[in-house]
């Protein structure tokens, strides 16, 4: 028998970023029909109608990852959870859509990473995705290839790496180029922002003094190293107006940065993610290497044990703006590629299923923000910047049904031993969060409750984001209007000019000739 398709959530607290209410919910064909009291006909529910009862619960909109990299050829590897699981993993912690990123090769073809991402996760994702593209290296052909992206392939967002030298890494002038092309298709400009030099050399110098461990790895590439490439990225971004985006904020420096940026009125996001918000870098110097090995990824995490603390308050007051994870596990015999050498460690660490959980612990639990703002965080305003709302991220009439019914009193002890996730490590061990996801429903369906996963895969679909997202480009728009400089009129100069001429002149001419004569 099918699964009833009309749903009615009763009683609970709905939050959106902007209100809670008492409220029943009543969704069919996988979007909310009806928002309002006492929805359930007198006489009880009729055949088809399936009653969930959210009496002392919240009812929120599912969660949206803004950074994840399922099944991801990385660093000699492939992350273990691919885009069935890892999507599983999602909807276990109470997220129904991520965002992952299309990758190519330097010199190869977006599209055609594009294309390749997409045959990856149609067939197998159990809840709604999207992509961002990332830009590696530049040309006429990528130029163009971004133009179609975005016209006809649903991309609205484009990531550059300012790290990952030699291989993913771009430089200022392709930043710029790339920005400015950001900016004339209506896409939003992302960056991994970590000077890639200084990590090259601080890398050398490390192995160099016999540093081979994970602790290298952050010792090569400190704060500044992550502050520096993000106030870069900033500058060139502000030079073409073009809307930017700093995935993985990790440092405080960096998110100082950010936040003052933002208070100078450039148009900046930053994205947190479960790991900066959730854990620090003390764990580089574990003394079980695997430990510490599996906390290595881009920036890294940092030593500075105030540094979650710091980045939940900015999180709270509007400097930053989403939360991702950068999910991409490896397992321990992966992360193992690097045991002799911390620069070949397999990048990056758990979080799809974590994060609503640790941003409502570390961040609603311990009062530094209400309801409203943790669904604007994990929520609203990634479909806001990505231009998905109110289609995502809002509890309303004609939205999609993706719905969490969470349980803000309930505890549950984050471990590798339980979680959904693939990967045999988890970085939250051990942490006891209060906030529950009860009742997952994607596209309308009920697809964990009771911590019981009914999915299946390709049940989730992409998501086309158009570009030209008001909530970013109204501002980019009007200022170009008004913010363009114009030249000065004057009178033109009439007088003399004058034009030196030098004897070297004449004999560099002279040493000019013969060169040619003799090559
Ligand atoms: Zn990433």
């Amino acid at each position: 028998m099918a699964a009833p398709s009309r749903l009615l959530i009763r009683g609970g607290r709905v939050v959106n970023d902007d209100l809670s209410q008492v409220a029943d919910v009543l969704v069919e064909d996988g979007v909310v029909r009806a928002l309002g009291r006492d929805l359930l006909p007198p006489g009880g529910a009729p055949a088809g109608l399936r009653v969930l009862d959210a009496a002392g619960k919240l009812v929120l909109p599912g969660g949206i990852d803004t950074h994840t990299h399922m099944q991801f050829p990385f660093m000699g590897a492939r992350s273990v959870d691919d885009f069935h699981q890892g999507t599983k993993a999602a909807l276990a912690g109470g997220t129904t859509m991520i965002i992952d990123f299309a990758i190519p090769q330097k010199g190869s073809s977006l599209i055609k990473a594009f294309e390749t991402w997409r045959s990856w996760a149609d067939p197998k994702v159990c809840c709604d995705y999207s992509l961002h593209v990332a830009v590696t290296w530049w040309s006429d052909q990528v130029k163009e290839e971004m133009k179609i992206l975005t016209q006809d392939k649903g991309v609205n967002s484009f990531k550059m790496f300012m790290a990952y030298k030699d291989l993913y890494m771009v430089r200022d002038e392709e930043l710029y180029a790339a920005f400015s092309q950001c900016k004339e298709i209506g896409a939003i400009a992302q960056v991994h922002a970590e000077n890639g030099d200084l990590i090259a050399e601080g890398a050398k110098k490390m192995l160099a003094l016999g540093i081979t461990g994970p602790e290298g790895h952050e010792l090569c590439r400190p704060e500044a190293v992550e502050a520096e490439a993000t106030l870069r990225a900033i500058t060139i971004a502000s030079a073409v107006n073009c809307p930017l985006y700093i995935v993985h904020v990790m440092s405080k420096s960096a998110a100082k940065v950010i936040a003052d940026a933002r208070r100078d009125g450039k148009v900046v996001y930053g994205e947190p993610i479960a790991a900066s918000l959730g854990t620090d870098g003390t764990h580089y110097w574990h003394k079980d290497w695997h430990h510490a090995a599996h906390h290595v990824m881009g920036p890294p995490l940092r030593p500075d044990p105030s540094t979650p603390d710091f980045l939940m308050n900015l999180l709270a007051n509007g400097d930053l703006t989403t939360t991702g994870t950068d999910h991409c596990t490896f397992n321990t015999c992966q992360k193992a590629l690097g045991k002799d050498d911390f620069t070949k460690i397999p990048n990056g660490v758990n979080g799809v299923e974590d994060r609503m959980s640790v941003i409502w612990e570390k961040g609603v639990h311990s009062g530094k923000m209400d309801e409203n703002r943790f669904v604007a965080v994990t929520s609203t305003n990634a479909a806001k910047v990505f231009n998905l709302y109110p289609r995502k991220g809002r509890i309303a009439v004609g939205s999609d049904a993706d719905i969490v019914i969470w349980d803000p009193k309930a505890t549950r002890t984050i471990s590798a031993r339980t979680h959904h996730q693939t990967v045999n490590f988890n970085i939250f061990e051990g942490m006891v969060c209060h906030g529950v996801p009860l009742v997952t429903i994607s596209r309308g369906k009920v697809v964990y409750e009771a911590g019981v996963l009914s999915v299946t895969a390709g049940d989730g679909k992409f998501i086309p984001r158009k570009p030209f997202a008001e909530y970013i480009y109204k501002r980019i728009k009007q200022r170009d209007q008004t913010c363009t400089p114009t030249p000065v009129e004057r009178e033109p100069y009439k007088g003399e000019v004058v034009t030196l001429k030098t004897r070297e002149t004449k004999e560099d001419a002279a040493a000019g000739t013969r060169k040619q004569a003799h090559p």
